[in-house]
């Protein structure tokens, strides 16, 4: 599938220290990446049935951050993300306004490659829809089955037998990305896609692999396991062995990704490559942003949108600039506060680098290359810009090379393009 254009990453002189990211399965700081040669990244992608919105951006700008302190560190980035278009929210809307479920995904899928270009999210070397991996995950699922790590389950509601599911008590070490109590994950499968309740399975959270055809629905051929299509964490779990290896540096997404779909990714992958142990080196999971106290989501209808924030006039600058000033682990609440302060602070900047002088700047270089190397600080490095730019408002800086090393910074580090 195609991506979108890589936004210009201005040269920096030197290099940035090696990254150091919150892991989610250990709870602590770890180092990411190798010292020296190619740092591999998997993000999940969009189930693409409705607009996409700032939580995504703010989830897609989070490891857009990870992706530039690589390439700064003097890493080469291999980035891979996928799209989920075929599932059951996708299908369903489909089917509610009368639209092909192929031309709703496409149409939100532009909406989104629209939103990351504006935002100058680099984007991943490989973008790819489950529709074009059916394939590589149907051979997964069937890799499974051989190896005695999948099995079959009867009918039921008048639906076929046959679906496939995993069982989650084959991996050893099921339940370590996440860490959550038992009844934490039941309530978890139930609210985010699983099915607890299905009869005829070997643990209420065994997961959907394979998914055998019912009438009305899309559905491939898949030699012995019929015809029918991937259940979701296979998907990228398939995807991910077969575009970055095993291990991957980090496995991201967004917070309420952690359970069950990386939990379920990470354990299909300790079956499917034993040898090859863990899944991801690290789990990292950005924050959610909220509009009026509440979680912004497709289901809650409380969204805000990039596309609509730029036809409305803010400079996309200003919204990559509002999410970087919160931290990207953190919940955070999106309010005109917070894009009136983006917009003051972008206009602050854009002044401070316009001058034909400033205050010398790599001392700010060094700075910001630390905080993001710390777990992606960026409201640190916001924070020395802002100091800056505060200095070379009250002081005569003589240096006429600091304004434009203050824009590259910005620009290449943070992503914030400043004109
Ligand atoms: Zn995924």
């Amino acid at each position: 599938m195609r991506s979108w254009s890589v936004p210009e990453v201005p040269a920096l002189p030197g290099r940035g220290p090696r990254v150091h990211l919150h892991d989610t399965a250990t709870g602590g700081l770890v180092p990411v990446g190798p010292e020296a040669g190619t740092a591999t990244l998997y993000v999940c992608g969009i189930t693409p049935y409705d607009a996409t919105h700032l939580g995504h951006a703010n989830t897609y700008v989070a490891f857009d951050l990870l992706g530039r302190a690589w390439r700064d560190a003097g890493l080469d980035v291999r980035y891979v993300q996928n799209v989920t278009d075929v599932d059951d929210p996708l299908l369903e809307r489909a089917a509610a306004t009368g639209v092909d479920w192929r031309d709703l995904a496409e149409s939100q899928v532009e909406l989104f490659r629209g939103d990351m270009e504006a935002l100058s999210v680099v984007p991943p070397q490989r973008y790819l829809g489950v529709v074009e991996a059916v394939d590589l995950v149907a051979e997964a699922v069937r890799d499974l089955l051989a190896a005695g790590a999948a099995y079959r389950v009867p009918g039921t509601d008048g639906g076929p037998d046959g679906d496939v599911y995993f069982p989650v008590d084959a991996d050893a070490a099921f339940g370590t990305v996440g860490g959550y109590d038992l009844e934490t994950m039941l309530a978890l499968s139930a609210e985010r896609g699983g099915d607890p309740q299905r009869p005829g399975k070997r643990n209420p959270l065994d997961p959907l692999l394979w998914r055998v055809e019912r009438p009305g629905e899309p559905a491939w051929e898949a030699g012995e396991l019929g015809r029918g299509r991937p259940g979701w964490h296979i998907e990228c779990t398939a995807i991910a062995l077969e575009h970055l290896g095993m291990p991957i540096d980090v496995q991201a997404g967004g917070s309420d990704l952690v359970f069950p779909h990386h939990e379920m990714g990470a354990a299909h992958a300790h079956l499917l490559r034993p040898r090859a142990r863990p899944f991801a080196r690290a789990y990292a999971h950005s924050g959610m942003v909220a509009l009026d106290g509440e979680k912004m989501s497709k289901s809650k209808g409380n969204l805000v949108l990039v596309s609509k924030l730029v036809a409305a006039g803010v400079p996309a600058a200003v919204v990559r600039l509002a999410i970087v000033a919160h931290h990207w682990r953190t919940d955070w609440e999106w309010t005109d506060e917070v894009l009136a302060q983006a917009q003051a602070r972008h206009e602050r900047w854009s002044a401070a680098v316009a001058a034909p002088a400033g205050p010398a700047a790599e001392a700010l270089l060094a700075t910001v290359r630390e905080r993001l190397a710390d777990d992606l600080d960026a409201p640190g490095a916001v924070a020395a810009v802002d100091a800056w730019v505060e200095q070379a408002r009250t002081t005569a800086g003589t240096d006429a090379q600091a304004p434009d090393l203050v824009r590259r910074t910005v620009s290449a580090l943070l992503g914030v393009v400043l004109p």
